[in-house]
C-alpha cells in the first residue's frame, strides 16, 4: 500500500521531459518544509491505494510518461516496487526527489530529478552528498532559485562537485520571487553551465487538478 495525495493527467512542466503528456503520481508525506512549497496539501491528505489500484489508474490514461513526484516519494519503501512494475510494463519513469533520502535502490531505468535545496529554500543542507555517486549519466539536478544568494550558492555546489562535467544542470527561478529574464541574464553573464528550466506548466495549465 502506498499513501497517495493525488494522480492526474497533465502536461510535463519540468526535466528534459518538459512538454510531454504525462500521469503524475503524488504521494502524500515530506520530510522537508520549503519556503516556497506549493503543494503542502501533500503533507497530510491522501489515501492509501493497493498498487493493482495505482497500475489501473494509470493505464486509463495511455500515457506513456509516468512522473513519481510529492511531497516525498521515496519516504515510502513500496515506491520501488510500483516503479520496478511500471518500468517493467514499458513507461517512461520520471522520479521527483529532494535528494534528502538515498537514491541507491532507485531502479536505474528511471530518471532521477534531483531538487538540491538552496539557503532560501529554508532546507539547505538536506541533500545527502552520497546520492552524487548514486547518480547516473540520465540524472538531473534542480536548483529552485530564490535570490542572487541562492544563485551563487547552486554555482559553488556544481563547482565543488563537478556537477556540469557529468549531468544536466537546471536553474528555475522561484515562482514569483525572481523574473525569469533575471536569472536567465545571470546564466549568461557568470557563465553558468545550468540550463535555465522554466516550470511550463505555471504558464500553461492543463490539469483540471491543483496542479504538478
Ligand atoms: S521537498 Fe517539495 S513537497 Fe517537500 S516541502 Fe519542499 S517543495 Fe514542498
Amino acid at each position: 500500500m502506498i499513501k497517495i495525495n493525488e494522480i492526474f493527467y497533465s502536461i510535463q512542466g519540468e526535466s528534459s521531459y518538459a512538454g510531454n503528456p504525462t500521469v503524475f503520481i503524488r504521494t502524500t508525506a515530506c520530510n522537508l518544509r520549503c519556503t516556497y512549497c506549493d503543494t503542502k496539501y501533500s503533507y497530510n491528505e491522501g489515501e492509501f491505494w493497493e498498487i493493482e489500484k495505482i497500475l489501473q489508474t494509470v493505464k486509463d490514461y495511455e500515457a506513456q510518461y509516468i512522473c513519481i513526484t510529492g511531497g516525498e516519494p521515496l519516504l515510502q519503501k513500496e515506491i520501488h516496487t510500483l516503479i520496478n512494475i511500471l518500468c517493467d510494463l514499458g513507461h517512461i519513469v520520471s522520479l521527483e526527489t529532494s535528494g534528502s533520502l538515498t537514491i541507491k535502490n532507485v531502479d536505474p531505468r528511471v530518471k532521477i530529478i534531483l531538487d538540491v535545496k538552496t539557503p532560501d529554500s529554508g532546507a539547505a543542507d538536506s541533500f545527502l552528498l552520497e546520492n552524487i555517486g548514486f547518480s547516473r549519466e540520465n540524472t538531473e539536478y534542480k536548483f529552485v532559485i530564490c535570490s542572487e544568494k541562492d544563485f551563487d550558492w547552486s554555482e559553488n555546489f556544481c563547482r565543488q562537485h563537478e556537477l556540469s562535467k557529468k549531468f544536466t544542470i537546471l536553474y528555475s527561478p522561484s515562482h514569483g520571487q525572481v523574473p525569469e529574464r533575471w536569472l536567465a541574464e545571470n546564466i549568461l553573464q557568470k557563465k553558468s553551465k545550468a540550463r535555465l528550466h522554466l516550470q511550463l506548466h505555471k504558464y500553461i495549465w492543463l490539469s483540471t487538478t491543483r496542479g504538478v
